[in-house]
C-alpha cells in the first residue's frame, strides 16, 4: 500500500509538472496574442421582448491560436487578468465593439464585458472615451457589463469610477445578477441601468408554473428600481415566453442565436424582425 501511495504520489507530481508548463506556454502565446491579431469579437444578440426586435449584441472575446483553434475566453480571461494583458486586451475589445457597431442599424447597441482588473485606477474611462472618440459611437449604444467581482475591490473607488463612466453617457449593465454574495446591497449603491439576469436562474424555469421563482422575483425588483431586466442563457421556447410573460425587459441565448462572427450581426438582426412566427 506504501509503495502505491508512492507511486501516487509521484504520478500526481508528473501531472503538476506537465500542467504547469501547458500553463506557461500558454501564457508565452498570450503575451504575444494581442500583436499577432489573433483576438477576435463574436456577437451574441440581446432580444428586446416588447419591441420584439434584436436591441443590441454582447461582444464576446475569442482567442484563435495558430495551433490550438478557438480558445474560450474562460481558458485565458484569469491569465490575461494575472499577466496585466488584461488592460491592452480590454482597450482593444472597446474599440473594436465600439467599431463594429457603427455598422449597424441605427440604435443597436453593443455591450462590452469589463474585468476587475480593467477597473483599477481610472483606465477604464480613459479607455472607453477613446473607443468612442474613435468611432463617433453615440455613447448611449455603449453597454458596459460589470460583475460584482469588481464592485467587491474597493467600494468608494470603484463607485467614483461608475459616476465617471455615467457621466462619459454610457450605460452600465450588472452581469450575472445573484451569484455573488452582495447582488442586493450594490443595488443599492449605485443606479444599474439593467440587471442581467444570470443563467442559473434562467435554467430554473420549466413546463411547472411554480419553477423561475427566482427570475420573477428578480424582474419585479428591477421593475420596482427603475432598471431593465435580461434574461441570460434562455435555451428553450419555454424560457423565452415565461420570460416575456413575467415582463423580462430583454432574453439572450442560444434559443435566439449563439454567439457569432461580425459577418453574421446583420442577418441575425433580420431573422428576428416583425412578430415571431410561432
Ligand atoms: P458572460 O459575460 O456571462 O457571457 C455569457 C456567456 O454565456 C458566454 O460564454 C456565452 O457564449 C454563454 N451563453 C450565451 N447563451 C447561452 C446559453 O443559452 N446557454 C449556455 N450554456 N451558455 C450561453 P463565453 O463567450 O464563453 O464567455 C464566458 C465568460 O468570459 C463571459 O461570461 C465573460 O465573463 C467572459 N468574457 C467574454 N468576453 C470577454 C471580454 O471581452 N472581456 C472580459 N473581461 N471578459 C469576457
Ligand atoms: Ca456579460
Ligand atoms: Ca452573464
Ligand atoms: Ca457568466
Amino acid at each position: 500500500a506504501k509503495a502505491d501511495g508512492r507511486g501516487t504520489w509521484r504520478f500526481f507530481e508528473v501531472e503538476m509538472d506537465i500542467r504547469l508548463q501547458a500553463r506557461r506556454a500558454l501564457e508565452l502565446d498570450l503575451r504575444e496574442a494581442l500583436a499577432n491579431g489573433e483576438f477576435q469579437l463574436h456577437y451574441q444578440p440581446i432580444y428586446d421582448f416588447r419591441a420584439q426586435r434584436i436591441g443590441g449584441f454582447e461582444a464576446l472575446v475569442r482567442w484563435i491560436h495558430p495551433t490550438r483553434g478557438l480558445v474560450p475566453p474562460g481558458d485565458f480571461i484569469a491569465i490575461a487578468e494575472e499577466i496585466g494583458l488584461i488592460v491592452p486586451l480590454g482597450a482593444w475589445c472597446l474599440k473594436t465593439a465600439c467599431r463594429d457597431a457603427m455598422r449597424w442599424p441605427d440604435g443597436i447597441k453593443v455591450a462590452v464585458n469589463v474585468s476587475a482588473v480593467q477597473f483599477r485606477d481610472e483606465i477604464i474611462v480613459a479607455s472607453v472615451r477613446d473607443a468612442l472618440a474613435d468611432s463617433h459611437l453615440p455613447p448611449k449604444r455603449l453597454e458596459l457589463e460589470i460583475t460584482e467581482s469588481v464592485l467587491l475591490k474597493d467600494n468608494l473607488a470603484t463607485l467614483a469610477t461608475l459616476h465617471a463612466l455615467r457621466r462619459v453617457g454610457v450605460r452600465i449593465a450588472m452581469d450575472d445578477f445573484g451569484t455573488g454574495y452582495s447582488s442586493l446591497s450594490y443595488l443599492r449603491s449605485f443606479p444599474f441601468d439593467k440587471i442581467k439576469i444570470d443563467q442559473s436562474f434562467v435554467r430554473d424555469i420549466t413546463p411547472d408554473a411554480d419553477s423561475g421563482l427566482i427570475v420573477r422575483a428578480v424582474i419585479g425588483l428591477g421593475a420596482s428600481l427603475g432598471m431593465r431586466t435580461t434574461g441570460e442563457g434562455i435555451e428553450t421556447e419555454i424560457q423565452f415566453d415565461r420570460l416575456a410573460a413575467e415582463g423580462c425587459d430583454e432574453g439572450q441565448g442560444y434559443f435566439i442565436a449563439k454567439p457569432g462572427p461580425a459577418a453574421t450581426v446583420h442577418e441575425t438582426i433580420t431573422r428576428w424582425s416583425g412578430a415571431r412566427l410561432t
